[in-house]
């Protein structure tokens, strides 16, 4: 199952989506029926689970569009088996167990309960049963505890009669951390996109050297001046030049997704060296260093995330600066920054 949930990490649903279905993804992950409809919009016919709770109101809709619920409840059960009845349909559903996310799913001593209500009700089957790691990334003892109590309930619910098409469990960092499992479906996002999700438990060499990045996210310069010691940049005065610089203003801002928090931490490429972001980071457009930059010039490129010459800016290097997740880092890439697609055949 490839997650495609944020508009695809930030990379733009459609087309990684089209790029998916030619490489044959199996089934979809999104969030919500919005993203669900976006695949749909692109190929039809296409598994998608839903990963996010289906609300009360939006059941009808889920049975309409063929989108598989992921079920925590004896009520949504109902609800949706009442819902298909009417519309003439069957519902196949995932159940959730809850090893220790606390966000979604049924408690482990209450999962057969809810499989055997579901065996019950008409126009609704349970063909997955899954469950997700809090922190595979960087808890190894948890994430045993996990996927033991996990193993341990399929093995229950199989012996008693259960059967399912997919038993899952591996997020990206599960698929890294804890691989010999049973399952045979994995949900990874973050791999897919080249990302090494972030924690404390380490990873192979190996794979640090063959995961490339999928994005790399640039702006330009838009104009460069030398300034004088003491001149005051940005909003706020945030900064003042304690010698003469040079300076470049960027077409980049917060509006565009670059966090606010980059300001006094962060850097960007240009002219193939790391240049400090310089006071405030305005809506539409930032301000850096660029003093060991002597040709530059309007119209260069500036690497937010990525390579330039032989320096490169990763989404993790990027989200340390700013305080945050890659994950954060790479979803807040505002809608307004043009996608562009290279080397893929995909729309
Ligand atoms: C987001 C999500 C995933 C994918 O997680 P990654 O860390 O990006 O691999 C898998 N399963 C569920 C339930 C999710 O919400």
């Amino acid at each position: 199952m490839t997650v495609v949930k944020a508009d695809a990490y930030g990379h733009g649903l459609r087309q990684i989506a089209a790029l998916l279905m030619q490489a044959g993804t199996d089934i979809f992950g999104v969030a919500n029926l919005n993203e669900a409809r976006d695949i749909r919009a692109v190929g039809r016919g296409w598994p998608i689970v839903m990963l996010g709770a289906c609300l009360p109101d939006e059941v009808e809709r889920a049975v309409k569009d063929n989108v598989m619920p992921t079920l925590s409840t004896v009520d949504e059960a109902r609800r949706f088996s009442r819902t298909a009845k009417k519309l003439k349909r069957t519902v196949n559903a995932h159940v959730k167990i809850d090893t220790g996310m606390g966000r979604l799913g049924v408690a482990p001593e209450h999962a057969a309960e809810l499989l055997d209500a579901i065996a019950r009700l008409p126009n609704l089957n349970a063909v997955g049963l899954y469950s997700h790691f809090a922190s595979a990334e960087s808890d190894a003892a948890f994430s045993r505890r996990q996927r033991s109590q996990f193993n341990k309930l399929v093995k229950q619910l199989t012996a008693s009669g259960h059967t399912f098409t997919h038993v899952h469990m591996n997020n990206s960092a599960g698929l890294l951390h804890e691989p010999d499992s049973i399952y045979n479906l994995a949900r990874p996002g973050l791999l897919v996109y080249g990302v090494l999700p972030h924690g404390r438990r380490r990873v192979t060499a190996a794979m640090k050297r063959n995961l490339r990045p999928a994005l790399a996210w640039s702006c330009r310069v838009s104009l460069v001046k030398n300034i004088a010691k003491d001149t005051p940049l940005s909003y706020g005065r945030s900064f003042i030049a304690p010698r003469r610089m040079r300076v470049a203003t960027l077409t980049a801002g917060y509006g565009d997704g670059f966090m606010c928090s980059a300001a006094g931490n962060a850097k960007v490429l240009v002219g193939g060296k790391l240049c400090p972001v310089l006071g405030r980071v305005t809506m539409d457009q930032m301000l850096v260093d660029v003093s060991k930059i002597k040709s530059a010039k309007p119209g260069d490129e500036a690497v937010l995330i990525g390579r330039q010459g032989k320096q490169e800016i990763t989404a993790h290097q990027l989200a340390d600066w700013t305080g945050t997740l890659p994950l954060e880092v790479l979803t807040a890439i505002a809608y307004r920054v043009p996608r562009v697609y290279r080397g893929g055949q995909a729309a």
